[in-house]
């Protein structure tokens, strides 16, 4: 018997004390529950509603808050808030998988999505990015579709590789971004051992109203590290929960992980006329073109006290951009500007910004009212603009508008205009050739044909063996000989 003065009393969710945390209230020891009965009533209900719908996509991952700090000084490219000379801000990070489920193994070989929070003065900035720096389609018409072919098939459930290379090799755009997948970084050793890349390209706006374009990468300070094949499919049966498990238990022991971020910084008149379409989610810019330019450093060093609370309500927006940053022609971006506040709405409700880990730090003098779950009072007198009663008023002589670009033209569907090096293959190449050595091509040309054996069937596998030798004819060879049993 326990001390009643010293022990918590169980209370239901009104807070009034229960009777028992053991036994329903029945009619005798053998007789029906009875309804009044409210606390297991409320148990039960309670219980059948602690699911919210997992992510459509990036279902499976974990995270941690931290800090971000400013190490340069990059004003003269933005003058965004956070980015300025002696800048600290709070943040909050979250690593996933892309198309596994909730459960699904840590280790299974998929782009990691790299999702961060800064929570700044003039409200929350959002980089939602991966670990890749360039995707595998330009256009959002096609994501939806490339996702279906990642998840399962309607008829069996399962997933299903002749599926994912029947829409890879349909679509070329693909070929840097699979080409990345297949190689080493397919599969992090963890997520503290991975870079993070905001793959978009943004627009940075300065104090003086001057345009730039920007490309993010958040270059991991412990080392880029990665596991094989064979070593990812072993962890997946020993721990499915590898990288999480890894992240939460690196904080809790004090082994805080750090990124360096950095950014490319390209002109805005440079655009028009460069080698490479900037704004083609598929491709990256060379680093001799666009040297790494260091911003500041992030740490994860606070592990959430509740990881439904902080993880699973965590609603990271691409449309959160904060004064002196903006978006660029990239089509994706734009769709996805859309497509994630309206998947939060669906997901945890419409006032999901209101929540712990989705509410600004900065004050919030929103005119939204009302609707499921709202539990902040409003700040506003009135629930209009303009009113006669002390109501906020957009400020744009403080915090400028969001910066554009200039369009014009008929509506069409059309693809980007190609700059002079544009194509679908060379930038994959170039990867092949010559930034992986010996020993990383020999594991891409396992990696691919391990994947290619395991349930593709013609005519899409002559499709996959011609996109390989499109990236690289003696590479694409070498795998139609280790497929072909030699
Ligand atoms: P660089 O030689 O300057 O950069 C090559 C980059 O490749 C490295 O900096 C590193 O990026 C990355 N890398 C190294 N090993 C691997 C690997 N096993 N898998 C994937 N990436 C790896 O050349 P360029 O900038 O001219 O780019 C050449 C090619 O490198 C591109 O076509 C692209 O495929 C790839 N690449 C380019 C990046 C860019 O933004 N320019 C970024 C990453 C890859 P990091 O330093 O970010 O770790």
């Amino acid at each position: 018997m326990t001390d009643s003065a010293q022990t918590p009393y169980t209370t239901n969710n009104a807070g009034i004390p229960v009777e028992s945390d053991e036994h329903s209230l029945t009619i005798g020891d053998s007789g029906p529950i009875l309804l009044q009965d409210h606390y297991l009533i409320e148990k039960m209900a309670q219980f059948n509603r602690e699911r919210v719908p997992e992510r459509v996509v990036h279902a499976k991952g974990g995270g941690a808050y931290g800090t971000f700090e400013v190490t340069n000084d990059v004003s003269q490219f933005t003058k965004a808030d956070l980015f300025q000379p002696g800048k600290r801000c709070e943040m909050l990070a979250r690593f996933s998988t892309v198309a596994g489920e909730q459960g699904s193994p840590d280790t299974w070989r998929d782009p990691r999505g790299f999702a961060l929070k800064f929570y700044t003065e003039h409200g929350n900035y959002d980089l939602v990015g991966n670990n890749t720096p360039v995707f595998f389609v330009r256009d959002p018409q096609k994501f939806q579709d490339f996702i279906r072919s990642q998840k399962r098939r309607p008829d069996n459930g399962l997933r299903d590789n002749d599926m994912q290379w029947d829409f890879w090799t349909l679509s070329p755009e693909s070929a840097h971004m699979v080409t990345w997948l297949m190689g080493d970084r397919g599969i992090p050793k963890n997520w503290r051992h991975m870079n993070g890349y905001s793959s978009h390209t943004y627009m940075w706006v300065n104090a003086g109203g001057e345009k730039f374009w920007v490309k993010y990468h958040i270059k991991t300070d412990q080392g880029i590290e990665f596991l094989t094949q064979a070593d990812a499919d072993r962890i997946a049966g020993e721990d499915g929960d590898y990288h999480r498990r890894d992240l939460s238990e690196a904080i809790a022991s004090g082994n805080a992980p750090t990124w360096t971020v950095n950014v490319q910084v390209m002109p805005f008149a440079d655009a028009a006329d460069y080698r490479f379409n900037p704004f083609d989610l598929t491709k990256v810019w060379p680093h001799g073109d666009y040297p790494l330019i260091e911003v500041g450093r992030m740490t994860l060093n606070r592990n959430p006290e509740d990881f439904f609370v902080h993880i699973e309500q965590a609603a990271f927006e691409p449309s959160n951009l904060v004064p002196g940053i903006g978006p660029s022609p990239d089509k994706m971006l734009l769709g996805r500007l859309f497509s994630y506040p309206d998947t939060h709405r669906y997901r945890i409700g419409p006032n999901y910004a209101q929540l712990p880990p989705n509410r600004p730090h900065s004050v919030a003098n929103s005119y939204a009212k009302d609707g499921p779950m709202r539990y902040e009072p409003a700040n506003v007198a009135r629930p209009y603009a303009p009113n006669s009663y002390g109501g906020p008023e957009a400020d744009t002589r403080r915090f400028g508008e969001i910066a554009g670009w200039s369009a014009a033209g008929e509506m069409v569907r059309e693809a980007y205009k190609l700059h002079r090096e544009d194509d679908d293959w060379g930038q994959a190449g170039t990867m092949v050739r010559q930034v992986l050595d010996d020993a990383a091509r020999d594991r891409l040309v396992s990696n691919v044909s391990g994947h290619l054996k395991a349930g593709v069937s013609q005519p899409v596998l002559e499709r996959a063996l011609q996109y390989w030798r499109n990236i690289d004819k003696s590479l694409g060879d070498r795998i139609a000989t280790a497929v072909n049993g030699g």
